[in-house]
C-alpha cells in the first residue's frame, strides 16, 4: 500500500463513497502498521481503534473477519433493523451492539452481523421495508407491515386518478 501511494490507490477505489478520505487513511494506517507492528494487523481493539479512519465498527469487522472473533459490527442497516423490529432497540450503535451481543446465541455470533446487514440491505430497506416477502415477519414488532405494491400499470392508473381528483378540487 505504501509503495502504491495515495494517488494510485485512489484510482483503484474511486467508485466507492468518500474514496479520497479512505485512500488517505489507508496509506496513513499502512505506514503505522509497517513502522509500529512489523506490517501485521494487531489483534487488539484498542490498537485498531487508534489507526486513522478506524472506529469501533471497523475494529469489529477486522476482529470478526480477520481473526474469527464473534463481534457484531453495527452499521446503518443493523442499527435500523434492530430498532425497527424490536430485536435490539437502542439510541446508539454501541447500545444496539451490546444488546445484540446478549441476545445472539453463541453459535450464530460469528455471522450474525452479516445476516442482519443483508436483511437490511435487501428486505428491511430504509425507505420501505418489504414486509410482504420477509421471512421473519411473524417475529417482527414493526407496525404497520408494508404490503405488496400494486403492479406498475395499476400505480399509473392510481396516480392518474389522483391527478384528476386534485385538478377538480
Ligand atoms: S416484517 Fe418488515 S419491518 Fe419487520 S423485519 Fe421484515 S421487512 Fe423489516
Amino acid at each position: 500500500m505504501i509503495a502504491l501511494g495515495e494517488a494510485r490507490l485512489k484510482s483503484y477505489i474511486k467508485t466507492i463513497g468518500l474514496f479520497n478520505t479512505k485512500a488517505k487513511n489507508v496509506i496513513a494506517l499502512s505506514r503505522i502498521l509497517h513502522d509500529a507492528y512489523g506490517g501485521a494487523v494487531p489483534r487488539d481493539r484498542e490498537a485498531l481503534e487508534k489507526l486513522p479512519g478506524v472506529g469501533r465498527k471497523t475494529a469489529n469487522v477486522v476482529l470478526n473477519i480477520a481473526f474469527g472473533e464473534p463481534t457484531i459490527a453495527v452499521d446503518t442497516h443493523i442499527f435500523r433493523v434492530s430498532n425497527r423490529t424490536g430485536l435490539a432497540a437502542g439510541k446508539t450503535p454501541l447500545h444496539v451492539e451490546k444488546k445484540l451481543e446478549k441476545k445472539t446465541p453463541a453459535e450464530f455470533k460469528q455471522h450474525a452481523h452479516h445476516w442482519l446487514i443483508l436483511h437490511g440491505r435487501y428486505i428491511c430497506k430504509a425507505r420501505t421495508p418489504e414486509c410482504w416477502r420477509c421471512l421473519v415477519s411473524d417475529l417482527c414488532a414493526f407496525k404497520p407491515k408494508s404490503s405488496l405494491p400494486a403492479p406498475v400499470n395499476d400505480r399509473r392508473k392510481i396516480s392518474k386518478k389522483k391527478k384528476i381528483i386534485l385538478n377538480r378540487s
